[in-house]
């Protein structure tokens, strides 16, 4: 079997423009436009890059955006007072505060500091606790969980009652990703650095998310025939070949989980394009509660 290729450039690019249309109708409308705040502490070369393409894709779909910046030693209530400023600024409807936080601060109260309207990161305390409990609605989900998704049901996987497997447990993917299968009706396990017999494990799903930061660790041996397999890893490898000197790869070995899953997604160019992608619609879904609450919808 030769799996289809979920492709989450093409999907996203749908998304944005989707997002584009909408906002530049409401801005037709009230003459107002969304806006979002990322916030970067400190000079990490790899935030920095990804607040500067958050920015970039904010201006492509007529979202207005800023980019605070603090120094690397800024103290815990200078970030708290940053965020809480943006959270009384009327012009601005969602805040990201660009993870991870350099260690001297304690990112959970920085995280709990945002206004819940305006945490279209979905990673403050209460929204997270909505996701994973039962019956209860986050007014926002993170955004490479939610594309995760959003690439399962894109390749016409059905969740309800699928076994899946999650690789990975951490606060940004693993976890949100594990409870939002969960709240669409799959039967989820998940894994992490201690589990036994990790391929035994991964060999019972239906879906398949692999989130662990480890290149190609999962082998096509591992993966059921036929099925739905989300790679989240983004991975630097050596290679001589190309320009840089490396290319990225996934965590799970592509070449021979292609010949063995249904459908599959590739690094990159699967699970990479939509985060920004979510955050653009979380950043119109909060400039929606904006206009709720001055009542024009
Ligand atoms: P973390 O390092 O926070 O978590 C990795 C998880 O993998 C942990 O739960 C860890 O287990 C588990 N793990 C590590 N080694 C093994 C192993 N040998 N066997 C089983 N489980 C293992 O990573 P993130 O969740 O932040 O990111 C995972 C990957 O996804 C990375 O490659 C990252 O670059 C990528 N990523 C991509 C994004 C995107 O596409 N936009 C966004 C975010 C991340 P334990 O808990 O026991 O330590």
């Amino acid at each position: 079997m030769t799996a289809s290729i979920i492709d989450g450039t093409a999907i996203a690019e749908r998304i944005r423009q989707e997002v584009a249309e909408e906002v530049a109708a409401l801005k037709a409308k009230y003459g107002l436009v969304p806006g979002l705040a990322t916030v970067l502490v400190g000079e990490n070369p790899a935030s920095q890059a990804y607040v500067r393409s958050k920015g970039r894709a904010c201006e492509e779909v007529g979202i207005f955006s800023t980019k605070p910046t603090l120094p690397g030693d800024a103290t815990q209530s200078e970030v708290e007072g940053l965020v809480r400023e943006l959270n009384d600024d009327p012009n601005i409807d969602g805040i990201l505060v660009q993870l991870p936080l350099p260690g001297h601060l304690d990112e959970e109260a920085i995280l709990g500091a945002i206004s819940l309207h305006k945490d279209v990161d979905g990673f403050h305390p209460v929204n997270i606790g909505r996701l994973v409990m039962k019956g209860r609605e986050p007014l926002f989900v993170p955004c490479t969980p939610a594309g995760c998704i959003v690439l399962i049901d894109e390749a016409g996987t059905e969740i309800a009652g699928a076994d899946a497997v999650v690789v990975g447990r951490s606060n940004i993917v693993g976890i949100p990703v594990a409870g939002l299968l969960r709240n669409r009706d799959a039967t989820v396990t998940v894994c992490h650095s201690r589990t036994r017999d990790l391929p035994e494990k991964c060999r019972r799903a239906d879906i398949l998310v692999a989130a662990i930061g480890r290149p190609q660790m999962i082998r096509g041996d591992w993966i059921k025939p036929g099925a739905t397999v989300i790679d989240v890893g983004i991975n630097r490898v050596e290679d001589p070949t190309a320009p840089r000197g490396y290319r990225l790869v996934g965590d799970v070995a592509f070449d021979e989980a292609v010949e063995v899953a249904g459908a599959i997604t590739p690094v990159p160019g699967g699970v990479g394009p939509m985060t920004i992608a979510m955050l653009l619609k979380n950043t119109l879904t909060a400039f929606h509660y904006r206009l709720r609450r001055l009542g024009l919808e």
